[in-house]
């Protein structure tokens, strides 16, 4: 049985549905994220997890419990916020000890805690200082800190790395990770960053417009993409519009203007328009007249490790991510051919190939 389960969750705000018949299971000990655009109804959904917002109609249940109506302060989860909210009055390690002392913790057990969970976040040495002696990342580590120290069931997160720097992001990603997996805490993270939910989590919700449109492991996520949006807010992708010569088990055939591309997917009726999609690292610059389609640098960007073209081609433009091996790039104007493997190819459905 999952650990914390949402079971058609829907809130209301007036007239406006801000999270729509959510259904969600997380195992215990799971990290996921709650990804999305501003507005999907990403935090009302914490929200209503951490007993902040009432549901306007569903259940959520923790550990077998149906907890829809329990007040926030009985729940006993970990929040950490965006701003910290740290108490500025406080040292760093009052801070940490706060939540123990409110559940009326003796002075040694609590002195004890407070030193494992500075430990934990490698702030053992700033024990004594005041939150405006730290740097956006220390306090964030003391935020966590917090919030792990009373032992949650359950951890929520709310865009906790999204005030730091790029960098410092990047390694608060990796050592949050490090610290969830030691701990074992079930965790809820809510980010509009798609790396940053790739990255950290076990499972990702993609939510738009107060839906659940795909939950699944990251990586199929974003090879599998369920909606075209999905497709291009998680990673970037060629979008080429076609329609479905053929499809059986297994194997559809596509007319992309003048190209036949046979993809590994089914379910497609013969004539439905669809939308090709293939990420621009699948597709290979070759030989002009060698590869699926010929066609024309129109421009170049160097990356670094990689340098990124757009191709002009008979069936719409193409961009293409190519390491950067050292030798000299291609230049605009050059003729180039476009080639990728069959199976890095998607289909997504006909409303959506309108749409786009
Ligand atoms: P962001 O990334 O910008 O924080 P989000 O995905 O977390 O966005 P929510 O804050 O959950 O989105 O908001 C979902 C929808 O509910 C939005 O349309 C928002 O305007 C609306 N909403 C949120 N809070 C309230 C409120 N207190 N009263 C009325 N409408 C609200």
């Amino acid at each position: 049985m999952s650990f914390l389960r949402l079971t058609d969750v829907t809130k209301f705000y007036g007239s406006t549905r801000a999270v729509s018949a959510m259904n969600l299971s997380v195992e215990k000990g799971e990290f996921v994220s709650l990804l999305g655009p501003s507005g999907c109804g990403k935090t009302t959904t914490l929200q209503m997890i951490a007993g902040f917002e009432a549901v306007s109609s569903g259940r959520i249940e923790l550990a077998g419990k149906d907890i829809t109506n329990a007040k926030a302060n009985t729940r006993g989860l970990g929040i950490v916020f965006q701003s910290y909210a740290l108490f500025p009055h406080m040292t760093v390690a009052d801070n940490v000890s706060f939540g123990l002392e409110m559940r009326k913790m003796p002075k040694a057990e609590r002195a004890d805690r407070v030193k494992q969970a500075l430990a934990l976040v490698h702030l053992e040495a700033h024990a004594t200082r005041y939150p405006r002696e730290l740097s956006g990342g220390q306090r964030q580590r003391v935020a966590l800190a917090r919030a792990l120290v009373i032992e949650p069931p359950v951890l929520l997160l709310d865009e906790p790395l999204s005030n730091l720097d790029a960098k410092l992001r990047e390694e608060m990603q990796f050592e949050l990770r490090q610290i969830q997996r030691k701990v074992g805490t079930t965790t809820v993270m809510v980010t509009h960053d798609q790396s940053e939910a790739m990255s950290i989590s076990d499972r990702v919700v993609v939510m738009e417009g107060g839906c659940a449109t795909q939950i699944d492991h990251p990586h199929r996520v974003y090879e599998h993409p369920s909606t075209r949006f999905i497709s291009t807010f998680v990673g970037k992708a060629n979008l080429l519009n076609g329609r479905v010569a053929t499809c059986s088990t297994g194997s559809c055939n596509v007319e992309v203007g003048p190209l036949a591309v046979q993809v590994d997917e089914d379910g497609f009726k013969a004539g439905a328009a669809v939308l090709l999609s293939v990420r621009p690292e699948k597709l290979q610059l070759v030989t002009a007249g060698r590869g699926r389609l010929d066609g024309t640098v129109q421009e170049r960007f160097f990356l670094g490790s990689q340098w990124l073209y757009r191709i002009a081609t008979p069936a719409g433009d193409l961009m293409v991510l190519s390491p950067n091996d050292g030798r000299d790039a291609l230049d605009e104007g050059n003729a180039v051919g476009v080639d990728w493997p069959a199976h890095c190819t998607r289909l997504l459905p006909a409303e959506e190939a309108v749409a786009a």
